[in-house]
């Protein structure tokens, strides 16, 4: 575990805003531009990825502070810090047009129920989420598939909260490294069926994905205790 000075390549003055090159890959529903922040170089070890559900702001916020902490050459990963704008910008799960966007992907398990979720955590799920009209039907899942085609990389990481664990059907190096450093159980499996999911996706691709659940705690809290891992991947010094 890196200490607290390890990160502070940046000046506190200059995180005020993100100083890294991005593109955009793509527009939301709504229009809002899809983009993801990229290294120097054109070596990519991971894509990570937050904000894919709209009610999980705490990924975007805390993703967004490390890598304000993180020098542009030092940069080693791509980074979507809002794959739903749209969910994010109106405080809901899923996109503008009401479709959960981690279930709108092109699988051989893709389902047109509806999906079911709580109200609140731990309620009974009875909310309604659409998958869309059919696979892939929301451009958010458009882009984020050709981003990912486009630049390849080694291993997708995936922000999500509030189950506290890390989610990784492989088990790979990284899926240990990333338990021991944080303390959240390695689990190989989310423990209920997600058709549709970009998890599923990837692994039906072959592409290695990792599903990093926060705790539900507060974002100081998590940022506290999660910065000096990522960072870590950020900085390329992970396994
Ligand atoms: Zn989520």
């Amino acid at each position: 575990m890196l200490s607290e000075s390890s990160y502070d390549e940046v000046p506190l003055q200059k995180r005020g805003q993100i100083i890294h090159n991005y593109q955009c890959y793509g527009k939301s529903v709504l229009g809002y531009p899809l983009e993801v922040f990229l290294p120097l170089s054109k070596q990519i070890s991971y894509l990570i990825m937050a904000g894919h559900h709209g009610d999980e702001p705490e990924t975007t916020t805390v993703l967004s502070t490390v890598l304000r902490t993180v020098a542009p050459e030092h940069l080693n990963c791509a980074v979507v810090l809002a794959a739903n704008p749209d969910g994010l910008s109106r405080g809901t799960r899923a996109n503008a047009r009401g479709v959960d966007l981690n279930r709108n992907f092109p699988t051989t398990d893709w389902s047109s129920h509806p999906i079911l979720h709580s109200w609140l955590s731990k309620e009974p799920k009875t909310v309604e989420l659409s998958p869309g009209v059919k696979p892939a039907s929301e451009p958010e899942t458009q882009a984020l598939i050709n981003l990912v085609s486009t630049l390849s990389p080694k291993v997708i990481i995936s922000l999500h909260a509030r189950l506290a664990c890390i989610d990784d059907p492989r088990e790979t190096e990284l899926g240990h490294w990333l338990s021991n450093q944080t303390d959240l159980p390695l689990v190989n499996d989310i423990g209920y069926p997600t058709p549709g999911s970009f998890g599923t996706w990837a692994k039906e691709k072959n592409i290695s994905l990792i599903t990093f659940e926060f705790p539900d705690e507060s974002i100081v809290s998590i940022r506290r205790r999660l910065s000096p891992v990522l960072y870590s991947l950020l900085n390329g010094v992970a396994k």
